[in-house]
């Protein structure tokens, strides 16, 4: 039997639920398919998340023709491709593993439609979390809203599988042996998919990704104490590695069992909060469009379109934002102490409506993952699930005295403050903010007022 494992967002080799099923079933060869639906909605084609992605894929291929095989790499619409792919190499059956986007869910449905009217068969497996979304449910089958009854059921359903973690590896020897002369990965890439190479921060591959993993296993006690502070390394840098499925999420789960330190439980607890916010887009996809809460659809946003580009450029006046802002444009990246600052200011003192600041976030996030951007923009304007409540309005200053107190941070990437120190660096008297920070959290009350009434 002949069969075909199309990988999407989950390139690597090993601990892969597709893969292994495909290789189990026979001969196997392995597609990523360039979506032209998603390329062409880039506007900068200079992304770097295309080279992140280019360099799993020559990663994959290298490891494949060690073993005789190769990939193939294409580019144009899933739906024609794969079918296309499928009939001329005489596929028996496509593998992949479900993903929980409205548009790929959709996409599937199509190629797996396609697929059967050429006599194909086509299968998902679950492999992107531990546990889907009705095998973490209420008592009365229901979906749960609220994060820490949530997780509680979710360690507990974990508990009762004897904290069973799969490791799905098959017998590679099923690889198909080939060569691929012609493939896109070789000649000429970046100018077939409309691209130009740009190096991201961190380098794409399951290489890099084990040994970030292995890194982070070393700080993980003192995750829960350090993982707030942007100018340390107190966090695992893994998210843009588990989005492109480098690793697998039984990896991280795996490496977070290894300590029972408070920190190891808290590293657990996100991976939790990243099932969590799968789990609502899966069973409430209106969250792509509108607000969770759809009452929070009827605010009428106040913030004026040259604050929302001065808060892009980090050009607000309020140190703690422009830094991160600046470091963001520079390198894709941001820490989640300061997403969640920056995300807070854009909304409830820029008064501009948080889809803005989403859709910015996920044009250059290099870990960019709709859930959970969208989970922490939603969070953050307070019309989540399990929001931070409306009332609750960050004050970049006293956050930035507390999470970046000698402003190590602010330096890097504001050096044109780095003759200060104390409060003037985290308020300087002579730098005049584009809003003042105490009226408009007064204005952004009377705003969100519409929610009470
Ligand atoms: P660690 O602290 O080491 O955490 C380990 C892993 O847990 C992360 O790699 C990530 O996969 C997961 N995780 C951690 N925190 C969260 C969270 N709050 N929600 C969901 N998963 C989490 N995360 C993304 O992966 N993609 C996004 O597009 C994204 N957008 C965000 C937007 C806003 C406004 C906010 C407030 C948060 C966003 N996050 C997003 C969550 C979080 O900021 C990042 O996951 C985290 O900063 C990644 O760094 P790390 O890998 O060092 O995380």
């Amino acid at each position: 039997m002949k069969s075909l494992c199309w990988i999407r967002r989950d390139l690597r080799l090993h601990d892969h639920a597709a893969l292994s099923a495909a290789l189990a079933y026979g001969e196997t060869r392995i597609v990523f398919v360039f979506d032209s639906h998603i390329l062409d909605k880039l506007k900068n084609k200079e992304d770097r998340r295309i080279t992140f992605i280019y360099q799993s894929l020559v990663e994959i291929e290298e490891a494949l023709q060690k073993k005789g095989s190769s990939l193939h790499v294409l580019y144009g619409k899933p739906e024609e491709e794969i079918p296309k792919l499928a009939a001329s190499l005489k596929i028996n059956k496509v593998f992949v593993n479900r993903d929980y986007e409205p548009y790929a869910k959709e996409r599937d449905e199509r190629v797996g439609k396609k697929l059967k009217s050429l006599d194909v068969e086509f299968e998902s497996f679950k492999d992107q979390v531990i546990f889907e979304k009705h095998q973490v449910v209420k008592d009365d089958r229901s979906i749960y809203k609220v994060f820490t009854p949530y997780k509680n059921k979710w360690l507990e359903t974990f508990e009762t599988q004897d904290k069973n973690i799969p490791d799905y590896q098959g017998p590679l020897k099923n690889l198909a042996v080939f060569k691929n002369p012609e493939s896109i990965l070789t000649h000429d890439f970046y100018p077939v998919i409309g691209f130009k190479e740009t190096l991201p921060e961190l380098t794409g591959g399951t290489k890099a990704a084990l040994k970030r993993l292995k890194n982070f296993a070393e700080i993980m006690n003192d995750y829960k104490e350090a993982r707030d502070y942007p100018a340390i390394p107190g966090t695992s840098l893994l998210s843009v590695y588990i989005r492109f499925g480098n690793l697998s999420i039984r990896d991280m789960l795996r490496s977070s069992l290894t300590s029972r330190s408070e920190g190891a439980k808290t590293w657990l607890s996100e991976l939790i909060w990243r099932e969590f916010y799968f789990m609502i887009l899966d069973s409430h996809p209106h969250i792509v469009k509108e607000s969770f809460k759809r009452d929070y659809d009827k605010i009428k946003w106040l913030g004026k379109p040259e604050h929302f580009k001065a808060w892009c450029e980090g050009a607000t006046g309020v140190p703690i934002i422009d830094a991160a802002m600046r470091c963001f444009n520079a390198t894709g990246m941001m820490h989640n102490r300061l997403r969640m600052i920056v995300a807070s200011y854009l909304i409830k003192i820029l008064l501009v409506n948080w889809r803005e600041g989403e859709a910015y976030f996920a044009e250059k996030l290099l870990d960019f993952d709709l859930s959970a951007n969208n989970g922490g923009w939603q969070w953050s304007s307070s019309s989540g699930c399990d929001a931070q409540p409306y009332f609750r309005i960050f004050n970049p200053y006293t956050q930035s005295e507390k999470f970046d107190a000698k402003g190590e941070f602010i330096k890097q990437w504001c050096p044109e403050l780095a003759h200060l120190s104390g409060k003037q660096l985290h308020r300087p008297v002579d730098v005049i903010p584009i809003v003042s920070y105490e009226k408009n959290r007064e204005r952004f009350l009377q705003m969100y007022a519409v929610i009470k009434s």
